[in-house]
């Protein structure tokens, strides 16, 4: 059994909705796990804004022109009057509930429930695709087995037991849709698993069957050695492990979700990126094996905050990094780089929620100084220790961009370098010839 993750560029028009129906109708049974459709969820966070901002005319306009967007795509789905009757009344049952919110209270978990329209329509539209071409199918509802736990983390073993109760129902069907992305929270409520998050959803039912393969279909042919959206002449790898995948999902990759290959990664389950424009190009597998070559691939991440903090009189003291570590654990504040001199520690964060309070508690502990708008370049190779040369080819490549923080030795797999993200572009760039030849 293999999970099939559609994401929303291959879901985007009624014509991508139908070429993927092949894909999926082979020997093997399989979980298709659908994105909304592209610009969707960004639309209903747009109309949530609206709501909360009480811009009240904007957000019904803002809600009937996406209803009339869902008109037409239901109207080109279709082709008998039956299936077009029934899927009008799907969207506006979706589109009234959205209506309902409008000049009401509004809280973040309101904004939840409406984002969430953006997978039920995709997956609702596709199943009732499917049964109007007769191929069988059945739509299990993500919000009966996704759930998270308090902390935002997925709840694996609820997940677990739930989706297979769900799926031992079906025991003769060889196409199970759900939704990516939404989810329960640890209260019941809707909630989702942020953005992109339809990759994590695809990798936690992968290993919650046991599955033999998780396929995440896109637009692009898989995994890139450099971001195709700054750079030209990038180029497909053919094969990455895990670390290497986790490695530049996290530092920028938007390929994939930053936390969806570890799942796949506990259960050794390989995940394979395939491109649904190009469903004959083999794509990247991902596996455990790693395959060293000096110099892999290079992901950017932006929205990154440093934080330096000096004390003449603590640093050396024992103690007193485990007390500045504290401080970030007590306001949930996940750091990525972390350097040390003799007098000062530096510290990156993504996110910026509790910084000021982060700062505040700090400065108990010496001079506290913030940099923000930076941006992490994570360089994927070969960085083992017994390796003797890479660094000055990177340093030789970055000679003139800022270098304001580097991450070296550890992980064998990786070298990061914090830098203004106003020279992210050129760096990625300047990588790219240096590193690649390209
Ligand atoms: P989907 O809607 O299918 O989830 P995404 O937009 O989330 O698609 O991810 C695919 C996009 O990720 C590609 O179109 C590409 O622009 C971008 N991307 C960024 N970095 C990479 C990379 N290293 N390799 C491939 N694609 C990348
Ligand atoms: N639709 C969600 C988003 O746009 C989830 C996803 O596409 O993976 O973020
Ligand atoms: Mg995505």
């Amino acid at each position: 059994m293999k999970v099939m993750k559609f994401g929303g560029t291959s879901v985007g028009s009624p014509d991508k909705m139908k070429s993927i129906i092949p894909l999926i109708t082979g020997d093997e049974k399989v979980v298709v796990v659908l994105s909304a459709l592209s610009g969707t969820t960004n639309s209903l966070l747009e109309i949530s804004e609206l709501i909360r901002s009480a811009g009240t005319q904007e957000a019904i306009n803002r809600n009937e022109a996406l209803r009339s967007k869902y008109k037409q795509v239901v109207y080109d789905l279709f082709s008998t009057d039956e299936f077009r009757n029934e899927g009008y009344d799907l969207i506006n049952s979706h589109f009234d509930y959205i209506g309902e919110f409008i000049a009401k209270a509004f809280t973040k978990l309101h904004e939840k429930t409406i984002v969430a329209r953006g997978e039920l329509l995709s997956t609702a539209l596709f199943h009732n695709l499917l049964r109007e071409r007769g191929i069988s199918s059945v739509l299990l509802p993500a919000l009966n087995f996704m759930r998270i736990d308090k902390d935002g983390e997925p709840d694996v073993f609820y997940i677990g037991e739930n989706f297979k109760r769900e799926l031992s129902q079906y025991p003769d069907e060889n196409i199970i849709i759900t939704q990516g992305f939404i989810c329960r929270n640890a209260f019941g409520d809707i909630d989702n698993l942020k953005r992109g998050g339809s990759d994590f959803t695809a990798s936690l039912i992968g290993a919650a069957i046991n599955a033999s393969e998780i396929q995440i279909w896109t637009d692009i042919n898989g995994f890139h050695n450099n971001d195709p959206r700054y750079v030209s002449n990038t180029k497909v790898l053919r094969q990455i492990s895990f670390d290497e995948a986790a490695e530049l999902a996290y530092f920028g990759a938007k390929i994939l979700h930053p936390s969806s290959v570890n799942p796949a990664k506990e259960n050794n389950i390989p995940v394979r990126l395939k491109n649904t424009l190009n469903p004959d190009d083999e794509g990247t597998l991902i596996t455990a094996e790693t395959i060293w070559e000096d110099y892999k691939a290079v992901a950017a991440k932006d929205g990154i905050s440093v934080i330096r903090i000096k004390s003449d009189r603590m640093l050396m003291a024992y103690g007193f990094i485990r007390k500045v570590f504290e401080i970030f654990e007590a306001y949930k504040t996940p750091v990525d780089m972390v350097t040390t001199s003799e007098v000062s520690v530096s510290i990156t964060i993504d996110n910026q929620q509790y910084l000021k309070q982060i700062e505040e508690h700090l400065k108990e502990h010496g001079s506290v100084e913030v940099e923000n708008d930076l941006s992490i370049i994570c360089i994927v190779g070969d960085f083992r220790t017994e390796r003797t040369g890479s660094a000055p080819e990177i340093f030789e490549a970055l000679d003139t961009i800022h270098l304001k923080m580097i991450s070296y030795g550890a992980s064998p797999h990786s070298l990061s370098i914090l830098i203004d993200s106003k020279d992210k572009i050129q760096a990625l760039n300047l990588l790219n010839q240096y590193l690649f030849k390209q």
